[in-house]
């Protein structure tokens, strides 16, 4: 009998690496954001950092200073689509993480009725992305 499986790698140090497909936006030294495959919006953002850490207060303080640098980049990008979003950042199973490698999210927000009502989520489409990709990677 093989021996046991091997743990899965992690789908967000998969995109770091390059060895997995993302829509990019920015990158730096210690960070990356791109677009979230489901977005609840248009131009629904994560912002990583590139070293593992399944939550935030599993990163070192100067790769927590650094995501919040960049996190504020982002949010002023984000603000090219709306003025109004959101910032989350899911830390456990309970709390809705789904993928143990932080993030915040940024979701723009265009006057849902209920911005924390689930809703169905589609992969995001190629073309539209691809949009986004440029006007959103412009610093
Ligand atoms: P969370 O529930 O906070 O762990 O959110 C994880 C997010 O990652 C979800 O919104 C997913 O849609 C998104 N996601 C999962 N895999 C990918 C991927 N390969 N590329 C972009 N976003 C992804
Ligand atoms: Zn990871």
């Amino acid at each position: 009998m093989a021996g046991a499986p091997s743990a899965a790698p992690c789908i967000f140090c998969e995109i770091v690496a390059r060895r997995a497909p993302a829509f990019v936006v920015y990158e730096d030294a210690t960070t990356l954001a791109f677009l979230d495959l489901f977005p609840f919006t248009r131009g629904h953002l994560l912002v990583i950092p590139k070293r593992h850490g399944a939550r935030l207060t599993d990163l070192p303080f100067d790769d927590q200073t650094a995501l919040i640098r960049s996190l504020d980049e982002m949010c002023r990008r984000s603000e090219r689509l709306a003025p109004d979003y959101n910032l989350a950042l899911n830390a456990g199973p309970a709390a809705g993480q789904v993928v143990f490698h932080a993030h915040f999210h940024i979701i723009p927000r265009y006057g849902e009725s209920n911005p924390f009502h689930p809703s169905a989520r589609t992969r995001i489409d190629d073309a539209e992305a691809q949009q986004l990709v440029r006007e959103l990677s412009a610093p």
